[in-house]
């Protein structure tokens, strides 16, 4: 099967607008002075002053530091109350609990389109260009949170590229009928099959990911499971997600959303990072309050990707969440204990470049070639930019202008050389 992503927000859409734009005085990491960036036709065509003949809207940029577009790889747009007045957490402990919780109060939300909608105009002010949604999807719900998130996701194509997960929430063997919706979610523009502890919450391991990975076979598409099993029970279940990866020679096209069993510092889990090395699984960590971040130094050398995601955004699961993904970077460097800046700029990476590649995306970079999608902030290198994560001065998506305040200098570029024509 081809490796990459098959059916993108992006791919799908042909409305996503490409734009030319000069940015002028911009710091760019590991670069010793500022310098530009030009950006042709959405995709970024130097990294220096353009030629003589340019003509393009150019921005001045005041030495600010332009990062690569920032990256939510685990998101659930569909949960949000952002946007609503604040609720209390109501919610008992232990993931059964919360599951029942959000399916009682769920029924009283405003409309998904509503609350998906001011949440995505936050992820954009703050510099997101990508983003993995898990959208619930269980007999209840129907289909009615993946088409409204669809929906969403098409309005905001021009900013934001958004993934969606078809994510039974309710389990699927738990919940009857679940494998016919995801199927057909799957059908109406979903990108990815996801699941959720087949053991904790299916009982049937084998089962639970017989059905998954069979849609992805019969859908070519990827998937994406959080596990939240702990211990032997979780790495019992990468071992076999590991399995049937290679089976289908499913290679780069699966992500385990958590992972906890793989964080917790045991012997046995050194053999599976490689495993998920060789077959190019991602991890995808939420910089979790509530236990160990992932083995970050090893995943590194090891080459496994990784992505960092805001889980939840103010929903029925907690109140936490602010759809900033510099100041997520910076809480999964504090977890981490990190304080030098190398290593918090490694986690400023897996919210920009390597989170990227995590989701199968290989162009968001600022160099040439490299996907127009850059965000700027006031800060003078990526440490700084994470530690005190400023609000972005400027947002370009495909060499477009998004968010921010600053400004174009000039509609054309007629102050480097007037006698041009
Ligand atoms: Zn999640």
């Amino acid at each position: 099967m081809e490796s990459g992503r098959r059916h993108g927000a992006l791919e799908r859409s042909t409305i996503a607008a490409l734009g030319d734009l000069w940015l002028r005085d911009v710091r760019i990491a590991g670069s010793p002075a500022p310098t530009d960036i030009v950006i042709e036709r959405g995709r970024i065509a130097s990294v220096g002053p353009p030629p003589a003949e340019w003509r393009a809207e150019a921005i001045d940029c005041h030495a600010h530091l332009a990062l690569p577009g920032l990256v939510d790889g685990h998101a659930h747009l569909d949960k949000t109350l952002w946007g609503q007045p604040w609720r209390p957490h109501s919610a008992g402990a232990g993931l059964p609990a919360l599951i029942e919780n959000e399916r009682e109060a769920r029924v009283e939300l405003a409309p998904v389109v509503e609350r998906a909608a001011a949440l995505l105009e936050a992820y954009v002010a703050n510099g997101t260009t990508l983003l993995r949604t898990h959208v619930d999807v269980d007999p209840e719900n129907g289909l009615r949170a993946v088409e409204g998130v669809l929906e969403v996701a098409a309005r905001f194509a021009d900013r934001i590229e958004v993934e969606v997960v078809a994510f039974p929430q309710s389990g699927i063997l738990a919940a009857p009928g679940t494998e016919r919706l995801l199927d057909a979610a799957l059908r109406a523009g979903a990108s990815l099959v996801g699941g959720l502890d087949p053991a904790g919450v299916d009982g049937d391991a084998a089962a639970h990911l017989a059905i998954v990975f069979g849609l992805a076979e019969r859908h070519g598409c990827g998937i994406d499971i959080h596990l939240h099993d702990r211990g032997p029970l979780g790495r019992g279940q990468v071992g076999l997600v590991i399995e049937r990866t290679r089976a289908l020679g499913l290679a780069g096209r699966v992500t385990m959303s958590h992972a906890f069993c793989l964080c917790d510092g045991e012997p046995e889990v050194e053999p599976l990072l490689e495993e998920l090395a060789e077959q190019r699984i991602g991890l995808a960590t939420v910089a979790p309050a509530h236990t160990s971040p992932p083995p970050l130094e090893r995943l590194f050398e090891l080459g496994v990707p990784v992505c960092l995601g805001q889980d939840g955004v103010r929903d029925l699961w907690s109140p936490w969440g602010d759809a900033d993904m510099l100041s997520r970077a910076g809480q999964l460097a504090w977890r981490a204990g990190y304080r030098r800046d190398a290593d918090i700029e490694r986690c400023v990476e897996i919210a920009t470049t390597q989170g990227a590649l995590a989701l199968g995306v290989d162009d968001l970079r600022l160099s040439p070639g490299g996907r127009g999608d850059v965000a700027l902030v006031p800060a003078s290198c990526r440490a700084e930019a994470a530690v005190a994560h400023p609000p972005r001065a400027l947002v370009v998506k495909n060499g477009v202008p998004v968010a921010g305040s600053l400004r174009s200098s000039a509609t054309r570029c007629d102050t480097r050389d007037p006698t041009s024509a």
